[in-house]
């Protein structure tokens, strides 16, 4: 049967792009459907604004810590509104390069959101499309719980576009999302309270790590409460929608709030897709199930990214699509390496991971070292600021094997990305030994760990 289109992609974010984009460059005759701007939440309503507003926000910061050196603070003040506006048209002018970059490149975009007909075909505002290949990448959208009062929170979503900063706001979550914004409103002026539900923040992440960033945290002016999770929210005042909220805590306490951000995990984004109408089949939240080539049950169906729900990165979703692309074209079985993946997260100060954390080593049963250290870093000495760096590397012990290099605090993410690559290559502890440091940084420590960095383990 002749199909309209060699690939249909629903979805054009970081994966659904970087597919459409390089398939049409090899000769496929590509459509590709947005219902909203083009980019997908990275660019719009993620990594990049968000990115910026950090950017905006660790400025406080410097400017607490200038007179150390020499500077004379002139009485700064903040505007959301130029920040907000600014960053829009920023992401306005990415939006257009992305539309470009689509259609340089010959591949058709479809302004509407796209639903399954059947697994060849699907629908945008009424009109259908016939593909021999379909790719999913629709991504995630914010999770919020359902409970009395959840309709007065915000997501992420909204975080960029607020028509004004609260005096004071609530973050409720103990992930990514949450301590990033949590960042982003304390160094913006705003009295910010974060509130999770369990013992420690960042699930999932070095215990070490966790522990020392929280600390951070505090330092940092974040009234951060643990333990602790909201029972209702309700308005203030009745007649004012937009006014504050009084969020009841189910430890027993009330406090008043301008603004609540939910920021409790994402969840794949396929409640309009009409998936059942081509066969696909979902699992837990509503993930798209694929198997290693990245295929659906329906044979012509294919997902990545968010919406497959295994591990929620812009870069993960690109290089997915670049396995894709090798599978379809070269007929390379995809063997995607999910160990290893370098991530940062943008909280102030920052977090760099990658590899194994002492618990997952401890839990492989691996025989391993770790070697520790925490600092004032040098900015430090003049700043007056108590902000510490935190770095750690884990060793294996039969090999000599770097197996895990975790890191708070300043440029955590632009080194981490370098010790990725070392990792990536099988770097022994004696390489990073013989790498001569750059001086004077943070990052030599990671090259200048000897026995008395050793840590103990209990
Ligand atoms: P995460 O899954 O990272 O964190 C969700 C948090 O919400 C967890 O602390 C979780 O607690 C808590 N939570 C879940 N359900 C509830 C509930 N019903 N009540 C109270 N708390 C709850 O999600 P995020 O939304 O922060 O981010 C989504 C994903 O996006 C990240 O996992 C990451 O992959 C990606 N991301 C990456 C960024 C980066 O690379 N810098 C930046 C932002 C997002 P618990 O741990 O107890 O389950």
């Amino acid at each position: 049967m002749a199909y309209q289109y060699d690939l249909f992609v629903i979805g054009a974010g970081s994966g659904g792009v970087r597919a459409s984009r390089v398939a049409a460059s090899k000769g496929y005759k590509v459509a590709v459907a947005e219902g909203s701007a083009l980019g997908g939440t990275c660019v719009n309503i993620g990594c990049v604004p968000k990115k910026l507003f950090v950017y905006a926000s660790e400025y406080k910061h410097g400017f607490d810590e200038a007179a150390g050196f020499g500077w004379t603070n002139q009485g700064v003040d903040f505007n959301w509104s130029v920040l907000r506006d600014n960053k829009t048209n920023e992401i306005k002018r990415l939006n257009g390069i992305y539309g470009n970059m689509l259609g340089n490149a010959g591949v058709e975009v479809i302004s509407g959101f796209a639903s399954f007909v059947d697994a060849h075909t699907v629908s945008v505002d009424g009109k259908t499309y016939t593909a021999e290949r379909i790719l999913i990448a629709v991504g995630a959208k914010p999770f919020i719980p359902q409970f009395e009062g959840s309709d007065l929170v915000v997501s992420s979503n909204e975080m960029f576009y607020l028509e004004s900063l609260p005096k004071k706001a609530l973050v409720v979550g103990g992930g990514y999302i949450a301590v990033e914004f949590a960042g982003i409103l304390n160094g913006l002026g705003v009295e910010t309270t974060l509130a999770y539900r369990g013992d420690q923040l960042l699930r999932g992440f070095d215990q070490d790590v966790r522990d020392f960033a929280s600390e951070e945290y505090i330092k940092s002016g974040i009234d951060l409460r643990l333990n602790t999770d909201v029972e209702r929210i309700e308005l203030a005042d009745a007649s004012n929608q937009d006014g504050a909220r009084i969020v009841h805590f189910k430890e027993g306490h009330s406090e008043e709030f301008g603004l609540i951000l939910y920021a409790t995990g994402r969840v794949p984004n396929v409640s309009t897709l009409g998936l059942k109408n081509a066969g696909i089949e979902t699992g837990k939240n509503g993930a798209v199930i694929v198997d290693r080539n990245f295929t659906t049950s329906a044979n012509s169906v294919f997902a990545l990214g968010d919406v497959t729900d295994k591990i929620q990165l812009t870069p993960v979703a690109i290089k997915e699509a670049m396995a894709l692309i090798a599978y379809w074209f070269d007929g390379k079985e995809v063997d995607f390496d999910y160990d290893n993946i370098p991530t940062a997260v943008f909280s102030q100060p920052a977090i760099g991971t990658v590899g194994l954390s002492e618990q997952e080593a401890e839990s492989r049963g691996l025989d391993f070292r770790v070697y520790q250290t925490d600092f004032r870093a040098m900015k430090h000495t003049l700043s007056g600021g108590t902000g510490r760096t935190l770095m750690k590397l884990l060793v294996n012990n039969a090999d000599d094997k770097v197996i895990g290099a975790h890191m708070v605090g300043d440029y955590s993410g632009e080194i981490i990305q370098g010790l990725g690559i070392a990792i990536k290559a099988g770097a022994t502890k004696a390489h990073f030994d013989d790498t001569v440091g750059v001086h004077p940084t943070s990052a030599e420590e990671f090259v200048t760990f000897s026995a008395a960095a050793l840590k103990e383990r209990k």
